[in-house]
C-alpha cells in the first residue's frame, strides 16, 4: 500500500502517521520526494483494507493506494516523479542533467588510475568508475587489487573531485568498499543475490544494479526491491546487455530498458554500453542511442592503453576515444530534453 501525504506537513504530523501506520501492523518506508513524501507500508496484503483508515484519522493523509504489481517501492505508482540520487560532489543522477561514468574495467595500478581520471574529468565525467574486486569468469584471471584498489580510488577522488563507483563482490566487504565508494556496484554475476543486496543497501550508499545476464526485467525490479525495502531509496539500474544467441556481440544490450524502467519506475536507469557490447567500436554509437532515449547516465569503461589491460580490453576505449564521444555526445542528449 502506498501511503500519500499532503505537501508541507511538519515532521512531527509525519511522525504521527508513521507510528498510525506500525499500529496496524505494517512497516513503514518512507520516499521524500521534492514536494512530497510518500510511505510504502510493507506487510500482510490480504488485511490492506485497514489502512485506508488512515485517511479518516489523519488529516495529513492525501490517499491510501493499493499497488498491484509484486515490485511495490521501486514502481512507478509508489512514486509518481523521478528519483534523484545526489552524490557528495554534487553529481546528480535522474535530475535534468545527463551524467557520465567512466573508467578502467579494473584499477592496475596508481599511475593507470589516475591518468585515466584526469582524462575522464577533462573530458567532462563526474563519476570514476573502477574495479577493485572483480568477478572474473575463471579462477586464474586477475581478481582485483582489493583494498589497494579502493584506496586509489579514494586517491583519484580526492585528486580530481569525482565521486567514486566500485563494485561489491561480497556481503564480507560491505562496509570496507562502502567506506571508500560513492556508489556501490552490484554486478550482473551478483544481481539476484539478495543477501548481498541486503547488505549493500544497509551501508547507506547509493546502489547501481546491473541487470543479470538471463534476467527478465520484472526480476529485475524485483531485485531492487529489496534495497529499497532495507531502507535505501538511492537504487540506479544498470542495464549492461543479456545472453541471447548472438555471437557477434559480447552481450545484447537491451537499449529498450531505458522506456521500459521510466515506465514501470521512478529509479534512474544507466547504460553500460562497454559490458553491453563487448567492443569498444561499438560503444559510442550505442552511448549516443541511449542519450537519445532518455537514459539517466553512462557507464563507461576507459583505459590509457586498452590492448594492455588487465580485464576487458577489447571494449575500453582509449582517453582519446572518450574524449571524442564525449565531445559529440550534446545533440543526442539535447535530444531527449537534458543538459
Ligand atoms: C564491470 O563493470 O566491469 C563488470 C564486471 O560488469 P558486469 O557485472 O556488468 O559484468
Ligand atoms: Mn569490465
Amino acid at each position: 500500500m502506498i501511503v500519500v501525504l499532503k505537501p508541507n506537513i511538519t515532521k512531527k504530523e509525519e511522525a504521527a502517521v508513521l507510528r498510525g501506520i506500525r499500529r496496524l501492523g505494517y512497516e513503514p518506508r518512507v520516499l521524500r520526494g521534492v514536494e512530497r513524501t510518500v510511505i510504502g507500508a510493507i506487510g500482510d496484503e490480504r488485511k490492506h483494507h485497514t489502512l485506508e483508515t488512515l485517511t479518516a484519522v489523519f488529516p495529513q493523509v492525501e490517499s491510501v493506494t493499493p499497488i498491484q504489481k509484486r515490485f511495490k517501492l521501486v514502481s512507478r505508482e509508489a512514486h509518481r516523479g523521478n528519483s534523484t540520487i545526489t552524490l557528495p560532489n554534487g553529481t546528480v543522477i535522474g535530475g535534468k542533467k545527463f551524467v557520465v561514468m567512466a573508467g578502467p574495467c579494473s584499477v592496475e595500478g596508481e599511475k593507470q588510475l589516475l591518468t585515466t581520471a584526469h582524462a575522464v574529468k577533462q573530458a567532462g565525467a563526474t563519476v570514476l568508475r573502477g574495479g577493485a574486486f572483480k568477478p572474473r569468469t575463471s579462477p586464474y584471471e586477475f581478481q582485483g587489487l582489493g583494498e589497494k584498489g579502493l584506496k586509489l580510488l579514494a586517491k583519484a577522488r580526492k585528486e580530481t573531485g569525482l565521486a567514486v563507483i566500485t563494485e561489491l563482490l561480497s556481503e564480507q566487504h560491505a562496509e570496507m568498499v562502502a567506506e571508500y565508494a560513492d556508489i556501490l556496484q552490484i554486478g550482473a554475476r551478483n544481481a539476484q543475490n539478495f543477501q548481498l543486496l541486503i547488505a549493500a543497501a544497509k551501508t547507506g550508499r547509493p546502489v547501481l544494479l546491473k541487470r543479470g545476464l538471463s534476467m527478465k526485467i520484472d526480476e529485475w525490479l524485483l531485485a531492487g526491491e529489496y534495497v529499497l525495502a532495507h531502507d535505501n531509496a538511492n537504487l540506479m539500474f544498470c542495464e549492461r546487455g543479456i545472453r541471447t544467441f548472438e555471437t557477434y556481440t559480447r552481450n545484447t544490450l537491451d537499449l529498450s530498458t531505458v522506456p521500459i524502467i521510466k515506465k514501470e519506475s521512478h529509479c534512474p536507469i544507466v547504460i553500460d554500453p562497454s559490458q553491453g557490447a563487448g567492443k569498444a567500436d561499438l560503444v559510442a554509437a550505442m552511448s549516443k542511442g541511449a542519450a537519445a532515449m532518455g537514459a539517466d547516465a553512462l557507464l563507461i569503461e576507459v583505459h590509457p592503453n586498452p590492448a594492455e589491460a588487465w580485464s576487458d580490453g577489447a571494449q575500453q576505449l582509449t582517453l582519446e576515444g572518450f574524449a571524442k564521444l564525449m565531445g559529440e555526445l550534446q545533440p543526442f542528449i539535447a535530444a531527449a530534453g537534458r543538459d
